[in-house]
């Protein structure tokens, strides 16, 4: 069983030393601490001491082991990219918080140790059994397996789950598929499960979101940061001087009426892109730039970086956080930072989950290239007064509780029962047998969700079915109606009764490799079935079909989870 842990001491240990990564992510973990303590109290009451297995569970930390370059612990202090640490840091946290067994590698050395991989053989595969239950990598660490693992890796591959901060749709990772239909990137395609990958935001259903956790407030803090807000103050988002070229038209408009901090990292002297009207305080401890968030009114994005941490703490700590909209969005067909990645996935904004899960007044989504409405935005701005906010997930308990569910709910190593539970020949099998019944509209599945032979998660009482429109992906789809597709739940969707729940007549019906199936061709009456599962696919959309949609439910402020998840 596992038993919540505050006590950080022997994480820290196993983190280790001699990286500045690694003293980065030590710092955020004892900093955070007391916070992810009392989180655990208050998960261990909601879930009534629950019966948790703990997990024997390996990390491997692939971008920070020096066989893949290590490219990111020299610019810790430099104002590179931190925003995977946070996340590093805090999955090691709440998985050490939740009690399970815990090992941490950051070079192939620890790998090969913990693995049982025997040291100087190269390829020389596990033969063992896999003494873990689950491992957490990255693309790094994947390869670096299959390197070292060869084959079993295969074998194995059901127990992994890869932290991918952008996200990767099933086109792209389904080895055969990808390279058929021009969807084969540098990232690879490793024919997993979508929701094995796990990502930094909710960017899409298809993968499992694992997010990072910002700081919390305590009610004297609260009133503090009320009662002290500069309504003049901005700070700038973006540490590194690049961040700021091109952008003194910007400066000069916010500079009328704002005083701008900056903490963008220098050597000796100030960087020529950041203008003197700047307050620059080179790149902050991550404290003390929550201090200067506390103080600031209003906290400002110039396009990049995209989607990483800081606007979440700035909103957490009472700014209000200003960025640019992109039309068109940005992507893999028309950005060079998005091209290449796995995903197809349209960004709207700077950072689309402060634009679409928080919004005003927290978070102004504006045109900046209007100067006019990039000023209104600032004189509203200026006007009012917003509460400091932080959603759920992004709590430590909200982690928590996230982590905790996909631990003990998500697998995928067992064999799935077969949907429609018949055998070749038409029989039934598993018990009670009765008449199967899919309702349009309403579109319950209520025979299949009233009979416990299915043991799916999220379980299949969420399941509502819906059509998108033509050209509408099931992302889409499911959102407008106030709910979110649910790759898990495609297996039970992925039948000829769904067509006719939804009154699509179907001339004739088709059994195909197509990331869009199941769907519906209006054109040429035609219905077509996914042949392949790992094909399901909630991103995507054609002119040419009206996709077949499982949506579910979830709870406020935890997206990840539907209300019968817990
Ligand atoms: N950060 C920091 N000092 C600074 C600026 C940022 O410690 O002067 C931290 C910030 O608290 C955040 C992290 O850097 O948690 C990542 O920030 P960002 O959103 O810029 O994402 P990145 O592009 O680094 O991944």
């Amino acid at each position: 069983q596992a038993v919540f842990q505050s006590d950080i001491g022997t994480l820290l240990e196993q983190v280790g030393t001699g990286k500045e990564s690694l003293s980065f992510m030590k710092r955020r973990i004892r900093r955070l601490a007391a916070q992810w303590a009392s989180a655990a109290r208050r998960l261990d009451d909601k879930l009534h001491n629950h019966w948790r297995e703990q997990k024997r569970i390996l990390v491997h930390v692939g971008f920070l082991t020096e066989e893949s370059g290590d490219v990111f612990s020299p610019k810790v202090l430099k104002g590179g990219p931190l925003g995977e640490m946070v996340q590093w840091a805090d999955i090691l946290t709440a998985l050490h918080v939740l009690g399970h067994n815990l090992k941490i590698s950051v070079s192939l050395k620890e790998l090969h140790g913990f693995l049982g991989v025997p040291p100087g053989r190269g390829s020389c595969p596990l033969t063992g059994p896999l003494p873990f239950d689950l491992i957490y990598t990255d693309y790094h660490g994947l390869q670096q397996m299959k390197q070292h693992m060869g084959l079993s890796l295969r074998k194995h591959k059901c127990h992994i789950r890869v932290i991918d901060t952008f996200g990767t749709e099933p086109a792209y990772n389904h080895e055969e598929y990808a390279t058929l239909h021009g969807y084969r990137t540098n990232w690879g395609y490793w024919n997993l499960h979508g929701q094995q990958y796990m990502t930094m935001f909710p960017h899409t259903p298809d993968n499992s979101f694992m997010g990072f956790v910002a700081e919390e407030l305590n009610e004297t803090e609260r009133l503090n940061i009320q009662r002290n807000k500069v309504n003049n103050m901005a700070v700038v988002y973006g540490k590194e001087a690049s961040m700021w070229k091109g952008r003194e038209k910007f400066l000069t408009i916010l500079h009328r009426y704002m005083e701008i901090h900056g903490t963008v990292y220098y050597e000796t002297q100030r960087p020529p892109e950041v203008p003197a009207f700047v307050k620059n305080h080179g790149l902050l401890p991550q404290q003390e730039l929550q201090q200067l968030l506390r103080k600031a009114k209003l906290f400002i994005g110039f396009g990049f970086p995209y989607e990483g941490p800081a606007p979440l703490e700035a909103i957490a700590n009472g700014c209000i956080f200003l960025q640019p909209k992109f039309d068109p969005p940005r992507s893999s067909l028309n950005h060079e930072f998005f091209r290449g990645k796995p995903t197809s996935r349209k960004v709207s904004s700077q950072h689309p989950y402060a634009e679409q899960y928080i919004g005003r007044p927290h978070v102004f989504t504006v045109d900046f290239n209007n100067s006019e409405e990039f000023d209104a935005a600032i004189r509203e701005i200026m006007r009012i007064n917003v509460e400091p906010f932080l959603p759920y997930e992004y709590t430590c308990e909200g982690m928590l509780e996230r982590v905790h569910a996909y631990i003990q709910n998500q697998d995928f190593c067992s064999p799935e029962a077969p949907f429609p539970p018949v055998n070749s020949s038409g029989a039934w099998l598993g018990s009670p047998p009765g008449p199967f019944i899919l309702l349009p509209n309403s579109s319950i599945l209520t025979w299949a969700s009233n009979v416990s032979y299915y043991t799916s998660w999220p379980p299949l009482s969420a399941l509502q079915l819906l059509a998108s429109l033509e050209g509408q992906s099931c992302v889409k789809a499911c959102q407008s109606a106030g709910l979110i597709c649910e790759p898990a739940l495609y297996r039970f969707i992925n039948i000829k009764e769904a067509f006719t729940a939804l009154d699509f007549q179907c001339e004739g019906l088709e059994l195909e490799m197509n990331h869009l199936f199941p769907a519906f061709s209006a054109e040429h009456a035609e219905c077509g079935l996914q042949q392949d599962p790992l094909l399901f696919s909630c991103a995507g959309s054609s002119a040419k079909y009206q996709r077949l949609c499982p949506c579910r439910d979830y709870r406020i402020g935890q997206v990840a989870l539907c209300r019968d998840c817990l």
